[in-house]
């Protein structure tokens, strides 16, 4: 069965990650798939988000790494998905992630949303966050993969973001 995993990843993390290890162990494939215009203004492009993903999932066979615009029900259903795979952090997630939940089910009542708990070491952790922090000069280590580590803080060097 394939399954789809969407999001912004601007970046990724650890927290995206440890869901695309154990999502990968349930489903034949994981399609990880990145919204084109995330509406967040994002810090990384669509390509350098996708590109992240890859280094950071080479390990991962049945791991494929995408970028889609448009209806995410449209795109569940070219590739052939009838699953949806959300990450669910904190109490905050879940208002939003019902109402898309309902929303995607009204669209396409075949497709199914199945929703899985952070693991408990990620539960604080969001792109934002760690943007804030890398551009704080905080440290970041053990909370991205380090390839997005290193471009995190070349892009925070070159686009002169770093505060403080
Ligand atoms: P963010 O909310 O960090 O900007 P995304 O929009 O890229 O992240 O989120 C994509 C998906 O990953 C969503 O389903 C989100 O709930 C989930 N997710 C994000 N961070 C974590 C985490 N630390 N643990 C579990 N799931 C997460």
């Amino acid at each position: 069965m394939i399954a789809v995993y969407p999001g912004s990843f601007d970046p990724a993390t650890n927290g995206h990650l440890d869901i695309i290890e154990r999502a990968a162990r349930i489903f034949d494939q994981l399609i990880v798939t990145v919204f084109r215009n995330a509406g967040k203004n994002p810090l990384f492009t669509m390509e350098e988000r996708v590109e992240l993903l890859r280094e950071a999932t080479a390990h991962i066979p049945n791991v494929r790494i995408d970028s889609f615009g448009g209806l995410l029900t449209q795109y569940a259903k070219e590739q052939g998905a009838r699953v949806l795979v959300k990450g669910l952090r904190a109490v905050s997630d879940f208002d939003y992630e019902f109402q898309m939940a309902l929303m995607n089910k009204k669209l396409d009542p075949e497709l199914e949303t199945l929703f899985m708990m952070t693991g408990q070491k990620y539960s604080y952790l969001s792109s934002s966050i760690v943007k804030e922090l890398a551009g704080f000069g905080g440290c970041i280590e053990g909370l991205v993969p380090p390839n997005v580590a290193k471009r995190l803080m070349e892009t925070i060097e070159k686009s002169g973001v770093r505060k403080g």
